[in-house]
């Protein structure tokens, strides 16, 4: 048995098999010498585990094609495509005839041959087929080493996966039914990867140096998101402690649950509409279940990820309007497309950039491609009249940006009008709160809108120069920072001067001592991953709203982030001491 520690991302308890998911450095792989004889044995080897790879990608292939369309399945056509390479295959099967190494050390030489080929090609389009080889390379190596077979898409069964990273397209690909808790060496407390383990309901713990290599596919393990540890082949009264949590956890969970039906409010009736974040629209009955009242934070991005071409109007117009539809006359705020940072999508061939969360991203990335921002556009105030939407922009930095973004939406509609759509006029239109030149500008920024969301997932990571996905650095990642927590009081002192609400719907909301905090700067609206409703609903409803603005004024008087934290948590626990159960 042996305890590894990490960064909590995502609460609860999980005991299962491990699947560990190699990065591109399992191509490294030890030189194995083999005897003459055993050359045709190892040469029958190699070509079992490419067959065995092309009926998996055989299949993979038609599960996409199923779900998402043939064009989304064309990517398998190209890498079955390099399974058929006959240069390649043949380039290993000399090494083992000739330099007598097994099938795994033959592969991994010529498949390291392609990739330094390949990076040394001055094209873009050729420089992107590395990752086909890569995926296809790391099929065929599983293939031979007899290992897991499962696709991330299909679980065999109950699985925690462990990999040295976790990217959000991928996650976003995980078979959401079996993939029961996450692992990863690196990562930070809001990186998206973080963010989706806490959408799916399931622990996830980051920056668990190693834990990639320490654990084998197949061992039992124990992942413990409440306190950020990994026990690798715990011992059986180890396993039966963590039994009883899990079902605790579980317990506690239900009995939150039970607030659902019950209305955010202080003591006093000071109200404060709770809602959720939501990546995907299947995450809709646990946005329910956990009694929100509307969603706070589409995150639309995932919707352009894991695949070749870009959606249509058409496509996002059914899609917004099924989670408009869905949630009426619940309100749904649809953040544009936000991508850049640590999401990227594999339609567009993006260039690499030295810092991508300051890159060309999000906001920035729509007003030059406009065409793919007016698309969007008009699909979301198509589906404005199918339920209570309203529109945000992510990563506004500056008025100009706003005031174009909101020009480029007077141009939409007006399209709409000629092609005679019908839209909601009045669609409520917000920007996003997330750079601090956009916070210390809010006085200026709330002409233009009629809402803020404060994103203090980025608001954080730009103003403590903290990269939020590095887990080296996760300890100077503070919510709770004073500079944090004036850049929020000014930015709800701006909106409340010019009639604007404000929201915050980073992962900062989510945190219930945080909240009363929030909630005592007079926030009007929290947002965050549906599981975190309850206790934050517990915490709001343990305090007057007097209380909860003593807290915050108190809060702003400390000068470093711990001493806000341990005060904040000290309150919550005063008022709710069931909330430190767990
Ligand atoms: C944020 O930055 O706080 C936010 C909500 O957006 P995202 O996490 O998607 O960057
Ligand atoms: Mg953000």
């Amino acid at each position: 048995m042996k305890t590894l520690t990490g960064i909590p991302v995502s609460p609860g308890v999980a005991i299962g098999k491990a699947l560990v998911l190699r990065s591109e450095d399992s191509f490294v792989i030890a030189k194995v010498e083999i005897r003459s004889e055993d050359i045709p044995k190892e040469i029958v080897r190699f070509e079992e585990a490419l067959t065995k790879t092309r009926s998996e990608l055989f299949s993979v292939r038609k599960k996409i094609a199923i779900e998402l369309g043939h064009e989304q399945s064309d990517i398998f056509s190209a890498h079955l495509l390099i399974l058929e390479d006959r240069t390649m295959i043949e380039d290993v099967l000399s090494k083992i005839k000739e330099e007598h190494v097994s099938a795994e050390y033959a592969f991994s030489l010529v498949i390291q041959r392609y990739f330094q080929a390949f990076a040394q090609i001055n094209d873009e389009y050729l420089k992107e087929r590395v990752a086909d080889i890569k995926d296809v390379g790391k099929r065929i190596l599983q293939n031979l080493r007899g290992g897991v077979q499962e696709s991330l898409m299909k679980l065999k069964e109950e699985t925690i996966i462990v990999a040295h990273d976790l990217s959000p397209s991928e996650t976003a690909m995980m078979d959401r039914e079996r993939a029961i808790a996450f692992a990863t060496d690196i990562g930070g407390p809001t990186s998206h990867t973080a963010i989706m383990a806490r959408s799916m309901e399931i622990p996830a713990v980051v920056g668990i140096d190693q834990v990639s290599k320490e654990v084998a596919t197949g061992e039992l393990l124990i992942i413990d998101g409440n306190r950020g540890v990994a026990i690798l082949k715990p011992d059986a009264e180890t396993v039966e402690r963590y039994t009883r949590e899990e079902k605790r956890f579980v317990e506690l969970v239900t009995e939150l649950d039970k607030l659902k039906t019950l209305v955010a409010e202080t003591l006093d009736g000071h109200k404060v509409q709770l809602m959720a974040n939501i990546e995907f629209p299947d995450e809709i009955p646990s946005v329910i279940a956990h009694g929100a009242e509307g969603i706070g934070l589409y995150r639309t991005e995932y919707f352009y990820m894991n695949r070749t071409d870009l959606p249509s109007e058409e496509e996002q117009y059914k899609a917004y309007r099924q989670v408009a539809e869905r949630l009426a006359p619940k309100p749904v705020v649809i953040r544009t497309l936000d991508l850049g940072g640590d999401k990227f999508l594999s339609s567009l061939d993006l260039p690499r950039e030295m810092n991508p969360f300051m890159g060309w991203r999000a906001i920035r990335f729509c007003l030059t491609r406009v065409d793919i921002f007016k698309t969007q556009l008009k699909a979301i105030l198509r589906a404005s009249v199918h339920g209570n939407l309203k529109l945000m922009y992510p990563m506004i930095s500056n008025l100009t940006e706003l005031k174009r973004a909101n020009e480029l939406l007077q141009e939409s509609k007006e399209e709409l009008r000629k092609d005679n759509f019908s839209f909601d006029d009045q669609i409520e239109i917000g920007a996003m709160i997330e750079i601090p030149s956009a916070a210390l500008t809010s006085d200026v920024l709330a002409r233009e809108v009629d809402f803020f969301s404060i994103g203090t997932n980025d608001l954080i990571q730009y103003s403590l120069a903290v990269d939020r996905v590095n887990e080296k650095i996760a300890y100077l990642y503070e919510p709770a920072h004073p500079a944090i927590l004036k850049l929020i009081h000014q930015t709800i002192t701006n909106g409340k001067r010019a009639s604007v609400w404000v929201s915050v719907c980073g992962e900062m909301g989510g945190d219930p001592a945080m909240a009363l905090l929030l909630v005592g700067l007079g926030i009007d609206q929290l947002s965050m991953s549906s599981f975190a409703l309850p206790k934050v609903k517990k915490a709001i409803r343990s305090v007057t709203f007097r209380e909860a603005r003593e807290i915050a004024m108190r809060a702003l008087e400390f000068t470093t982030g711990e001493e806000i934290k341990k005060f904040s948590e000290a309150k919550l626990k005063s008022v709710s001491p069931e909330l430190f159960e767990e």
